[in-house]
């Protein structure tokens, strides 16, 4: 018997091939604005201050690696809670587990959507971010896509997405990126996310916010607002946060799953059931990158550091776009999306076009990141760009 000969060939990731191809290329000036991670004006994905410092005292001070439980480091989920749920939000309706990473936490959170409600549907923007459908269909749901981005104004086709999810059951759930878009860059006014809850609330439809880029599009407080308010005004909902990108923690596959119940009750019951549904898919969470989240978070001046560090970051990002957005008005909308992509307004046959004559590296869809920017390879960025935007 071979049960592996009813396996299907893959797509081979498209990502991964294009990273290829730019080591590949000798062009001293290649630029690659694929991959989706932050980089500073030199080029680097640096480990972050405040990081170093909280793994020397790991280091210095950690007495024991044995387990901890399913649920993770207790006090980096509780001192999360905060970020995303606001200041002295915590309530016995809510609850937060500690997940390897954003894409933990979605994962954990479709299971226990299977588990619960079978039936229900998720609705996903069309685009998301390519792992989304995935990791909802692995899990055993249906996904629905309804339309989000504006091709014209390069920004949210609101109304096309409320008319869209009129065809939505009670019981679906609905996919709310938090803040910075994958891969458009968009967010949402506060406005559209006190309509999105008014339409959750309305048609019975739950929340699920992922929350990957906290921090990167207008500051930590900023970019928790929009989910904030969602959160309080709906029963139910979950939010898959990632501490990858804020943290630049990236490998060592940090996120966590917060849930909250109409009721205390039937929190209890649904965090019973998250533990059980953890604990077959990964037993219990890496530690590591939890460690330090908690070392920086529980420390004024870590935190402080933290904070900082992560405001430049931003600032570079946000600093790109304007250059970027002035070079041309077919790009003016790149300065008001946030995060760390943009969806650029080319065919996809210019892809490969700009890659052969000017070695700039991007996936076929012309999402780049802006990180992949600085202020020595912009014009060169442009040059190549221009003859193709629409
Ligand atoms: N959600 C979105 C929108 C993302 O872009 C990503 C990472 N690219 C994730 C979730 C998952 O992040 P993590 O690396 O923490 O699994």
């Amino acid at each position: 018997l071979m049960p592996f000969a009813a396996l299907r060939p893959q797509k081979p990731d498209a990502l991964l091939a294009l990273i290829a191809m730019h080591r590949a290329d000798s062009r001293l000036d290649k630029i690659d604005v694929g991959v989706g991670v932050y980089r500073d004006e030199a080029g680097l994905t640096p480990v972050m201050q405040a990081v170093k410092a909280a793994e020397g005292r790991l280091h210095a001070e950690q007495q024991s690696k044995s387990y901890l439980g399913a649920e993770g480091d207790v006090r980096f989920a509780e001192l999360l809670m905060k970020l995303v749920f606001g200041e002295g939000q915590s309530d016995a309706r809510r609850f937060g587990l500690q997940t390897p990473g954003g894409t933990g936490a979605l994962r954990l959170g479709a299971q226990l959507l299977a588990r619960a409600a079978p039936s229900s549907r998720v609705w996903l923007s069309e685009p998301t971010w390519p792992n989304h459908a995935p990791i909802f269909a692995e899990a055993g749901l249906a996904t629905r896509l309804h339309p989000y981005f504006d091709v014209e104004s390069r920004g949210i086709a609101f109304d096309a997405m409320l008319e869209a999810l009129q065809q939505s059951r009670a019981g679906d759930v609905l996919l709310l990126h938090g803040c910075c878009h994958n891969p458009t860059g968009t967010q949402f006014t506060l406005e559209q996310w006190e309509a999105l809850a008014a339409l959750c609330n309305e048609r019975d439809i739950v929340p699920f916010v992922d929350l990957a880029y906290q921090g990167l599009g207008n500051g930590i407080t900023a970019d928790g607002e929009g989910a904030h308010r969602l959160l309080d005004a709906v029963p139910t909902a979950l939010v898959a946060y990632s501490c990858d990108k804020n943290f630049a923690l990236y490998r060592d596959r940090v996120g966590a799953l917060f849930v909250q119940t109409p009721t205390s009750d039937l929190g209890e019951v649904t965090r019973a059931n998250a533990l059980a549904l953890a604990r077959s898919l990964w037993s219990m969470p890496p530690d590591h990158g939890a460690a330090v989240v908690r070392t920086i978070l529980d420390d004024g001046e870590l935190r402080l550091s933290w904070g900082d560090e992560l405001d430049r970051m931003r600032d570079r990002l946000n600093k790109m776009r304007v250059l970027l957005a002035t070079a041309h008005p077919a790009l003016t909308s790149v300065a008001s999306q946030r995060g760390l992509f943009s969806l650029l307004p080319i065919a996809p046959s210019a892809v490969p076009a700009i890659r052969q004559t000017h070695g700039i590296y991007m996936p076929a869809d012309g999402r780049i990141n802006i990180a992949g920017l600085n202020e020595i390879n912009l014009p060169r960025f442009v040059e190549g760009l221009l003859p193709h935007l629409e």
